[in-house]
C-alpha cells in the first residue's frame, strides 16, 4: 500500500510532500509546515 493515490475528485488532491496532512514529522521531534501546500494539506495550482 504504498501508492494509494487515486485520481477521482481533482478538488481534494492531496500535497504529494505531505501526503495531506500539512506538515511534516521531524525525526527530532515536533512538526514543520509544509511549503508546499502552506499548511493546507492540499496541492494548489
Ligand atoms: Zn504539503
Amino acid at each position: 500500500m504504498k501508492n494509494e493515490q487515486k485520481h477521482r475528485n481533482p478538488q481534494t488532491v492531496k500535497c504529494q510532500y505531505c501526503k495531506g496532512v500539512g506538515y511534516f514529522q521531524l525525526l527530532l521531534g515536533g512538526s514543520e509546515t509544509c511549503d508546499h501546500c502552506g499548511g493546507s494539506g492540499r496541492k494548489h495550482s
